[in-house]
């Protein structure tokens, strides 16, 4: 229960709450005290003031102090305070008690401060009904000269308590329902806000590696939830292609591996079928059978260097070498190859260019290009290899002049197991020739495993020309 982010949610929504509202509590409680309490003074004060006024003008009137200090107290009736006059030696005058039987009290005679009022609790001095007291007494000269006297009073904090009373019970009652109150709405809110993601666990869970194509519902894409979703979509999406292109390369390698298997299956039935044949026959069959097995063997190499570079594996072997030595190897291999066609390799003369890359790897990929060059150019024709650096961009050029790839293949010749007609007509002919339309997609993962590309820039029936684009480093 404690583990679901709902309750969580609301727990910690109630007890922020539950905080907020016993501070806010606390501190109305405490301004509402003060505010009363200093009410309750100034009533006091007020009543000392009017006492002293009283005294005065009874006395004035010509009475005696102890008829003026009877007629003030009986005068000045407030039944909540009870009210004394006494002379200076404390003697009691006159008194009048409160409606709860309390009584004006003096302090030590020495604590009275001459002018002004002296306000003061007891703690031990409480109404009938147990409730403190307050008191305030003070001097109170009748003339200039005259005599002194002692006015006292008293009133019980009974009017504030029971106000302070009334505001707990509205804390009582108001936090803990205004806690319940929040307390079902934010598991409410939490509910309808996490409903979401409740369907989406659900969806996620039934989804494997046989509906990757199934997404989650994106009920507001502006928001956390929704883009979650929608993250969590664009993964599945990623993952979808990732396990077609493998569930292709499988379909598509199988294919591939079927002709020359079957070519050399049939090449060994046919021949076994008599029990004597010439040596030539056999030979033949044996050439046949090993072209086979070659082929093979170079597929299943690109296919492994692709599986590994899919996997992460094929680590990139920095290292420095010089690129203008690497193009200037491969186009003399090219040149040995290409000699058998009739076909010229050109290099155009290249400066000295210090590069740091997988020396390998950047050698399969020219060697890719001159080998597609060499096999789609026909007998006599010409192939020109480049090396340039154009601000900070190596850039290897593989122009030949052989038949050129038509409109609608272009945008394919990079996809694995891709083979244009023409070659896959020759394949299928005579089992070699040509590979297994891996070539170009492996040039294309090196140039990229270094930060570069390849293109296809100009094709025409005039030749074609391949393009390596790579950042000097
Ligand atoms: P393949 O093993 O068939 O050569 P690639 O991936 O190297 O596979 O090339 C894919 C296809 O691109 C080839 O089948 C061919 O149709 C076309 N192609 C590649 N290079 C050339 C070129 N220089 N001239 C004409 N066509 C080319």
């Amino acid at each position: 229960m404690i583990d679901s982010v709902r309750t969580k949610l609301t727990l910690w929504y109630i007890g922020v709450l539950a905080v907020a509202l016993v501070v806010f509590s606390l501190g109305v409680y405490a301004l509402l005290s003060k505010a009363l309490n200093l009410r309750l003074d100034a009533a006091l004060r007020t009543t000392i003031a009017a006492a002293a006024a009283s005294l005065t003008h009874e006395i004035d009137e010509g009475e005696t102090i102890a008829q003026a200090a009877h007629s003030m107290v009986q005068d000045l009736f407030i039944p909540q305070q009870a009210l004394a006059v006494f002379d200076t030696e404390g003697r009691l005058l006159a008194e009048r008690h409160a409606h709860d039987q309390s009584q004006a009290r003096l302090p030590k005679l020495s604590l009275i401060p001459g002018d002004h009022p002296l306000l003061y609790t007891m703690r031990n001095v409480k109404s009938a009904n147990g409730i403190p007291l307050r008191f305030a007494v003070q001097r109170i000269q009748i003339a200039p000269h005259g005599p002194t006297y002692l006015v006292a009073i008293c009133q019980s904090f009974e009017t504030v308590n029971e106000q302070l009373v009334a505001l707990r019970q509205v804390f009582y009652v108001t936090v803990p329902l205004a806690l319940l109150l929040a307390g079902m709405g934010g598991w409410l809110l939490a509910h309808k806000s996490l409903a979401p993601v409740v369907t989406m666990s659900d969806t996620a869970s039934r989804i494997s590696a046989e509906n990757l194509d199934h997404r989650l519902p994106v009920a507001n894409p502006r928001d956390e939830l929704g883009r979650l979703a929608i993250t969590f979509n664009d993964l599945l999406a990623r993952l979808n292609a990732a396990f077609a292109q493998q569930r292709q390369f499988m379909a598509d390698a199988s294919h591939e591996m079927r002709t020359p298997l079957h070519v050399v299956r049939t090449a060994a039935v046919v021949t076994l079928e008599q029990t004597h044949r010439e040596e030539e026959e056999y030979r033949d069959a044996l050439v046949m059978i090993n072209e086979q097995a070659t082929r093979l063997t170079q597929m299943v190499e690109e296919m492994f260097t692709l599986a590994r570079a899919d996997a992460g594996r094929r680590p990139i072997d920095q290292r420095d070498f010089y690129l203008d030595e690497l193009v200037a190897q491969t186009a003399r291999a090219a040149a040995i190859l290409a000699a058998s066609k009739g076909i010229t390799v050109q290099l155009a003369q290249t400066r000295e260019t210090l590069y740091r890359g997988d020396e390998n790897l950047m050698r399969q990929l020219l060697l890719n290009l001159l080998d597609n060059a060499i096999k789609y150019t026909p007998d006599g024709g010409r192939i020109n290899l480049k090396l340039d650096r154009k601000d900070n961009t190596h850039i290897i050029t593989v122009d030949d002049t052989g038949t050129g790839i038509p409109e609608e293949a272009q945008a394919h010749i990079f996809e694995r197991f891709y083979r244009g007609d023409k070659a896959r007509k020759r394949a299928a002919f005579n089992g070699h020739g040509s590979g297994a339309g891996l070539g170009l997609s492996i040039a294309r993962w090196v140039a990229q495993a270094h930060g570069g590309n390849i293109n296809l820039e100009r094709s025409a029936s005039s030749g074609s020309t391949f393009v390596v684009r790579l950042p000097s480093n």
